[in-house]
């Protein structure tokens, strides 16, 4: 196994950091959250000569799975035969992913719906970027949020769940704060103060960094 390497694509209006990660000795490649702007991230694909064979989705919002959809084609169409299969999130986003097309018209931003090829529940592990990732689901944000943790490299994929000073958004009718604080408490903090982690928005981070100084997780 070859070192992780990784480029963030920031797309869409929300300015998403979609996670480009391949091994640097194999190769191996994924292409997480890719909210849209997929010109550019096939662009970012060519820069680095990296060929994915499989997207993650930490969760259903439009801005992290709005452009799956097109991206899966178009990577379908570079490599024929290829699956390129969509992993991911917990079945609980299923309504947000039905729900793309109508949210990106609220928005102006055109996207399709996206049916993933694999749910992913906690517990689960999935093969990726040459390595294995566990699945925490952490609801709170949106029900189905999960994020991927890399033990080996000590690195986290954190979708939307825990930002550098800052947590999820909650304020959705399906939002609930007291799960969020409480899947970061028990299942993300214990994940050990070295490990970093990519978010959805925003800097990097490291779990160390936020149980320090992230003002929601004050006592
Ligand atoms: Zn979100």
């Amino acid at each position: 196994m070859g070192e992780l390497r990784q480029v963030i694509v920031p797309v869409t209006p929300f300015q998403q950091n979609c996670t480009i990660l391949w091994d640097a000795d194999s190769g191996d490649a994924a292409v997480v959250d890719p909210g849209g702007d997929v010109d550019r991230i096939l662009a970012a694909l060519d820069a680095h000569r990296v060929t994915p064979d499989r997207i993650l989705l930490t969760h259903g919002h439009l801005d992290h799975a709005g452009g799956a959809a097109e991206l899966r084609e178009r990577l379908r169409a570079r490599t024929p035969g290829a699956a390129i299969p969509i992993e991911g999130p917990d079945r609980g986003d299923a309504f947000l992913l039905d729900g793309l097309e109508a949210a990106g018209r609220q928005y102006g931003v055109p996207m399709r719906n996206v049916a993933p090829d694999r749910w992913l529940a906690d517990g689960d592990t999935v093969q990726a970027a040459g390595r294995t990732w566990e699945v925490l689901h952490c609801p709170g944000h949106s029900p189905g949020s999960v994020v991927l943790f890399d033990r080996t490299a000590r690195f986290a994929l954190m979708g939307d769940v825990l930002f550098h000073n800052s947590i999820g958004r909650t304020d959705f009718t399906y939002g609930d704060t007291d799960a969020l604080l409480s899947a970061i408490r028990t299942k993300v903090l214990p994940l050990g103060d070295d490990v970093a982690f990519v978010c959805g928005h925003g800097p990097s981070s490291t779990i160390g960094a936020e149980r320090r100084s992230n003002p929601f997780l004050r006592d």
